[in-house]
């Protein structure tokens, strides 16, 4: 009987460990266990720190299959690869905390609205919004794809590791001016954020020990990367479009 049901459950089991997604990851070490960083695509990524789920702009171009629901889902931006419904109702629960800016909330109910510069707890995290936005580049002249205000770009802390999550931007003043910032993505696509040049450039400012360019479809990392090279800041490359 039992030798039966084993069969019959292989196939189940089969289906299933190859219908979860496979996605490039990476893991810190905290004072208080692994953070764990998994890139779905482009924007789109999983923390996992501490037994809790932390998605950040899910996007339906990102694969899910098999992927945790989020405790907590932080949202930067209103642009379609950041704020996705869709992506969010497949990877939230009822429960779910969703953080995200007031121009995200007007769209969403049941947001916790946190704008830049403001901070929070949820359970072990310590959460900050920080400003994301375009100092030049914009669809035409005296415009700009991000403006100030409406996006947030977030520092995550657990067990004493901050995690800075650039979101669209440019190499603004108050990136420059992080400070102890253990890992950092950072975003470096044309026309809507920065060239890799730009990027290490920003980057080279606050010093993060590790460096892992993401939102960066159409530009080539290995400048990023090279421009880096004897900087002591790590640079972390993961394919972000696998
Ligand atoms: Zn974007």
């Amino acid at each position: 009987m039992l030798r039966n049901m084993r069969t019959a459950l292989m196939p189940l089991l089969l289906a299933a460990l190859a219908s979860a997604a496979t996605h490039p990851s990476i893991e810190f070490q905290t004072r208080t266990g692994p953070l764990k960083l998994t890139a779905i695509r482009h924007a789109s990524l999983m923390l996992e720190a501490g037994g809790k789920v932390i998605h950040v702009d899910p996007w339906s171009q990102g694969d899910y299959t098999g992927l945790p629901k989020a405790d907590i889902l932080l949202i930067t931006d209103t642009h379609g690869d950041h704020f996705d419904l869709k992506a969010i109702e497949a990877v939230r629960r009822p429960d779910t905390l969703i953080i995200a800016p007031p121009a995200v909330a007007e769209k969403l109910p049941g947001v916790r609205v946190l704008r830049n510069g403001e901070s929070m707890e949820a359970g072990a995290f310590h959460i900050e919004a920080l400003p994301m936005y375009n100092l030049k580049r914009g669809p035409a002249e005296g415009q700009v794809y991000h403006v100030k205000g409406r996006g947030n770009g977030y520092v995550v802390s657990f067990g004493g590791f901050r995690l800075y999550i650039a979101g669209d931007t440019e190499g603004i003043p108050e990136m420059r001016a992080l400070k102890n910032i253990d890992a950092a993505l950072i975003c470096m696509n044309l026309p809507y954020t920065m060239p890799p040049e730009e990027a290490a450039d920003a980057v080279k400012a606050f010093r993060p020990k590790v460096a892992i360019p993401y939102h960066y479809r159409g530009s080539d990392v290995t400048i990023f990367a090279r421009a880096l090279e004897g900087s002591g800041i790590e640079v972390k490359l993961l394919d972000w479009y696998h």
